[in-house]
């Protein structure tokens, strides 16, 4: 985008550039040439909207194929009379009326990277919201469509060869069940830092460091070059628009200013100090939370990804990292000598407070991570009403003295995948008080449950005498 001296006509324009024969962009070619303001200012305004709407409903609705956020986005889209853009997202790539809405999403999309490039929160909140939009639209993409996304885009992946195939092939077979036929499936090789998501689930074939891809998970290198793309984008985005002294740019940059992009706040009520989790995992707790706590306190031990979920809501309900460290020690070394947790643990718990490693401050998970959680036998994490079968959540809630009509409300609930409407009977039946809406986040239920307690306990620190 060329920085254009004052009242002249804006220079954008997106010609006939074969790029564009394609619906889905991977936004590596910026568009050239002269375009009105107004139309300009309209096409962010909108990509605004549409990055908001698929912000609220990766929020709002969990399912386990990515390609099930599709038919929601395009119903909301359409919700909001953002007809053009529901047409985009829904319209056959074989279809060329699509060419004038192509080059509008192309032109907002790079506006936007360079209004969203200044601060670090603008550009995590445009990275993650345009990072779900595309890995959305690329799910709908057919086998055919993929490859000729990526011959435009000239993506090419480093295919491994049928000697090495032979080598590994036991080890393919096991990791990729699914693949009838791993003999003519195309394998591809990449860094395993490429494709991190897939890796930390356990759905990839790892040896040495290198990931290997069948051809049936191409979206996930696909995905990983337009993170790349979008991720070393930004610093020339910046460049770009720094020294544009038209007003009507300006405008545009100020865009984000009207988005909430910051971190959530998991309204953290006050510190909570280890001595008191007991008492506050009996009413405060979310279940997924209690049933953690509870497996620390009987096994002294927690599978990585339970201290992971677990670590970090402490965190976010407000204990500190001097008081995290003796709670986990007090109850890991009752399996572990203290020489262990040191050199296994500590470290761990000092790198979810950022004080080491990437020192990044890592927030709690909210539910929706958790409901994605991957869970073995051995985990006790991930959300209760959904991992747990129903004789074994009807027995957990029944210990928590839960009367049978709430239990069959839960489970019946849970049954139905309607998981937070199960977590809010939890709550009501639990802290004795009914609420309007559902909670999203463990750390936010917390909060709501302990500023309740102490405002109807007159101020003073509850405890167990202190009755609804
Ligand atoms: S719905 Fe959320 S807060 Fe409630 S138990 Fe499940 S993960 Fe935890």
């Amino acid at each position: 985008m060329a920085c254009t001296p004052k009242r002249q006509p804006l220079s954008i324009e997106i010609e006939q550039h074969s790029i564009y024969r394609h619906n889905l962009q991977i936004y590596n070619i910026p568009p050239s040439g002269d375009i009105k303001f107004e139309e300009l200012l309209k096409w962010c305004v909108d990509r605004l909207r549409v990055l908001t709407i698929v912000e609220q409903i990766s929020s709002q609705y969990r399912t386990r194929s990515t390609k099930k956020y599709v038919p929601i986005l395009i119903s909301e889209l359409e919700n909001n009379g953002m007809h053009d853009f529901a047409n985009l997202v829904s319209t056959d790539n074989s279809q060329r009326r699509t060419k004038h809405l192509i080059r509008n999403d192309c032109t907002s999309h790079f506006m936007l990277r360079s209004a969203f490039s200044f601060e670090n929160t603008h550009r995590r909140w445009f990275f993650t919201q345009e990072t779900k939009l595309f890995k959305w639209r690329l799910s709908l993409l057919s086998a055919d469509d993929t490859k000729r996304f990526m011959d435009m885009n000239g993506l090419q992946f480093s295919a491994i060869s049928q000697e090495e195939k032979q080598e590994i092939q036991e080890d393919l077979r096991t990791c990729y069940a699914e693949i009838k036929d791993v003999e003519k499936t195309t394998f591809y090789k990449v860094h395993f830092t490429s494709v991190m998501k897939p890796v930390r689930k356990r759905q990839i074939f790892l040896k040495d460091g290198i990931a290997y891809v069948p051809e049936t998970k191409l979206f996930w290198l696909i995905l990983a070059e337009f993170k790349e793309i979008l991720n070393q984008s930004f610093a020339g985005a910046r460049e770009i628009v720094s020294y544009t002294y038209d007003e009507r740019i300006r405008k545009i940059l100020t865009l984000p200013e009207h988005v909430n992009t910051q971190k959530r706040n998991y309204g953290k009520y006050r510190e909570v100090f280890a001595n008191e989790l007991d008492e506050l995992s009996r009413i405060s707790y979310p279940l997924c939370m209690k049933v953690l706590h509870e497996a620390l306190r009987t096994k002294h031990h927690l599978t990585n990804g339970g201290r992971v979920q677990y670590g970090l809501y402490l965190k976010g309900i407000g204990l500190s990292l001097d008081n995290a460290i003796k709670f986990w020690k007090d109850e890991l070394t009752k399996t572990v000598d203290e020489r262990t947790f040191h050199k296994e643990y500590q470290y761990y718990i000092k790198h979810f407070y950022g004080q080491i490693g990437r020192c990044a401050d890592y927030d709690p998970f909210p539910c929706s991570k958790i409901f994605n959680s991957t869970i073995g036998v051995r985990d006790d994490h991930g959300c209760p009403y959904k991992r747990m079968e129903s004789h074994v959540l009807q027995n957990t809630l029944s210990k928590c003295g839960l009367v049978r009509s709430d239990i069959d409300a839960i489970v019946q609930h849970s049954k139905e995948g309607h998981y937070l409407e199960a977590c809010k009977i939890y709550y009501e039946a639990t802290n004795n008080s009914m609420i309007e809406k559902t909670f999203d986040h463990p750390n936010v239920y917390f909060a709501h449950s302990l500023r309740k307690i102490e405002i109807v306990c007159s101020g003073t620190f509850y405890n167990s005498t202190c009755t609804f």
